[in-house]
């Protein structure tokens, strides 16, 4: 379940509300909607009240707003993966905390062109943050908006970056490794993973 960032804390806590019958179908909350003028600061008590209640919590950040906005997610929020993350780049200090934790990024190439965050796919920063040693995902967003599911996405990135065979399993690792399945699951799941690229 996600709230919306334009909207206010309010509304927010509103929306909980509302789940609170259905919270045992819920497996987290995340933020999304616009960034810019609407930090994660703002939802700092409704996340604290969401993770109370046990649930999960992610939130975009990074995607238009700055660098800022992924630290306030992770220290004010206490988010357990970052979607998108894009901007994080412009931060070493911020890179290295992403790398050191492992924090997962859930980042979605065909939106990133859509949206304007790349210009080109060719000028995609998948690469950089493979070679910074992050948790990167490669995901769909919103197929509907964003015209692809999750294969169109790295054939997206296979088209215009050098991208090597190792990285795309790497990148296929990570979606396992930074899910939020139990410890079984992923290793059941990544398990399975090898067993079939033994098969190429
Ligand atoms: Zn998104």
């Amino acid at each position: 379940m996600s709230f919306l960032r334009h909207l206010s804390e309010q509304s927010a806590f509103d929306t909980l509300e509302q789940a609170m019958p259905w919270l045992e179908h819920i497996d987290g909350v995340g933020l999304d909607s616009s960034e810019l003028g609407h930090p994660p600061e703002k939802f700092a008590r409704v996340f604290a009240r969401c993770r109370e209640l046990g649930l999960r919590v992610t939130a975009h950040a990074g995607e238009e707003g700055p660098p800022d906005y992924v630290w306030q997610a992770l220290d004010l929020l206490k988010v357990q993966r970052i979607d998108h993350g894009n901007r994080s780049l412009e931060d070493a200090a911020l890179i290295e905390r992403l790398r050191n934790e492992q924090i997962p990024l859930t980042v979605c190439p065909l939106s990133n062109l859509k949206l304007c965050v790349v210009t080109k796919m060719s000028q995609h920063p998948i690469l950089k943050f493979l070679d910074a040693g992050l948790l990167v995902t490669i995901n769909s967003d919103d197929p509907a908006y964003f015209g692809g599911y999750v294969m169109d996405n790295f054939h997206a990135l296979l088209e215009s970056v050098p991208i090597t065979t190792d990285q795309i399993v790497q990148l296929m690792r990570n979606s396992f490794t930074g899910s939020w399945l139990s410890d079984t699951e992923k290793q059941a799941c990544l398990q399975r993973l090898d067993a079939a690229l033994l098969t190429f």
